[in-house]
């Protein structure tokens, strides 16, 4: 006769049970009630709680004594301090090092026993504009449950019966005599294949053939939010393989952000290029750009304002949006200028440049004793340009600093 039965209540198991039978209680509802399986159900959380206090309880046949003869209240004035955490005794139980799940999920731990099914990963690949407007992809993946025929079992109730060469552990300790040792081992148990349990071929689960899972398709909304980089990565605990006797996995998307025909993105600035004539550069224009979200985004150069080949300007807040600060970044432009070709013009309308244009730059004349010879220029095929410019950059008359396209400019003008 026991004083309570509480604690056995609660994992659901007589006061006669045996310690194999309390371990096998808690470690179901355990796993049943873990906060992360659980997370928006605060009562599941507490649930865990008693339970792991009932099993700490139990599992110490001296406070177990305790109870039976005197109760909780024997418990509370014999059983020291207040006992473990319940995540502690959790992550003791199940191997796990550290808090809870960290040591288990961080790898390493994972074989050594069951715990938690595999993490399903997956690269979620986005456009720079999905990244601009945020949206919800819904992504389906094929997973493993616990099978709902049978709930797992792999059989009818009841036919599932502990396998006898292992006591269920699903290993077996060998030994081996080498020399003059004897050397123990484990091994997966052969006459369960490492189940731990034995179910006879006809009362098997037709759903599942005894493999106690089946496959599913699963669709899970993923929220791509605005400004999201890449490498982000969104997890959906408990979503991922079920198996039975363990954890639920998880699945976890990272997100990779496509290459993107207009833009570079740089955080949370944009990069664009933006080729324009040379009258629009010296003279001023507009500029259109189209935008991610269907705006096109219009700048003026002003007439006079000057733009260089490869000049930059910005166009404050048109990056994209910040995930942090709920701003936006900036979009860069930087500018190709596009020379007329060669001969747009007569000379004689060249020559009204000079009135509009700065004044040409003098260069230095040659010394009084110098032998002076005149030279023509020839033009370059695009392959052979690159030399042809290092040898006139070499040339002692040639000034540094002049772009290439004012060069340009002085041969047309000549
Ligand atoms: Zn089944
Ligand atoms: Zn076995």
């Amino acid at each position: 006769m026991v004083k309570e039965t509480g604690l056995y209540d609660l994992l659901g198991v007589p006061p006669t049970a045996t310690e194999a039978e309390l371990k096998s209680a808690y470690k179901k509802g355990a796993l049943k009630h873990h906060p992360d399986k659980n997370a928006h159900n605060p009562a599941a959380a507490e649930k865990f709680k008693e339970i792991s206090h009932a099993y700490e309880a139990l599992s110490d046949p001296q406070k177990r004594q305790l109870y039976d003869t005197y109760g909780e209240e024997g418990l509370e004035q014999g059983g020291g301090g207040g006992g473990m955490a319940a995540e502690d005794l959790f992550a003791q139980f199940f191997g796990g090092g550290g808090g809870a799940f960290g040591g288990m999920f961080g790898g390493g731990m994972r074989d050594t026993g069951p715990k938690k099914a595999r993490t399903i990963h997956h690269v979620h690949k986005v456009s720079l504009e999905d990244v601009y407007k945020g949206k919800v992809s819904k992504l389906a993946l094929q997973k493993s449950v616990i099978c709902p025929s049978c709930d797992g079992r792999g059989g009818k109730e009841g036919a599932v019966r502990t396998c006898s060469g292992c006591n269920g552990a699903g290993m077996k300790t060998m030994m081996r005599q080498m020399g003059p040792m004897i050397q123990r081992f484990q091994t997966v148990c052969p006459d369960c294949q490492g189940d731990g349990e034995i179910i006879r071929e006809k009362d098997k689960c037709k759903k599942c053939n005894g493999k106690k899972t089946s496959v599913e398709r699963k669709v899970l909304h993923v929220h791509v939010d605005k400004g999201v980089k890449s490498g982000h990565k969104i997890e959906f605990r408990g979503e991922g393989d079920q198996s039975p006797g363990v954890l639920p996995g998880d699945v976890i998307f990272e997100i990779e952000q496509k290459p993107h025909p207009r833009f570079q993105r740089k955080d949370d600035d944009l990069f664009f290029h933006a080729e324009i004539d040379l009258l629009t550069a010296l003279a001023g224009g507009q500029i259109h750009i189209e935008h991610l979200d269907d705006r096109w985004v219009t700048v003026s150069v002003e007439p006079g304002e000057v733009i260089s080949p490869g000049e930059i300007k910005m166009v404050r807040g048109q990056g994209m949006p910040s995930m942090r600060h709920h701003d936006f970044g900036n979009l860069y432009i930087q500018f190709d200028v596009k020379f007329p070709p060669a001969m747009f013009n007569s000379p004689e309308k060249l020559a009204q440049l000079e009135q509009i244009l700065p004044p040409r730059k003098e260069f230095a004349p040659p010394p009084a004793d110098a032998m002076v010879d005149d030279f023509n220029l020839e033009n370059v095929d695009q392959s052979g340009q690159r030399r042809a410019q290092g040898a006139t950059s070499m040339d002692e008359d040639e000034e540094d600093g002049v772009p290439h396209g004012a060069e340009r400019m002085q041969c047309a003008s000549q």
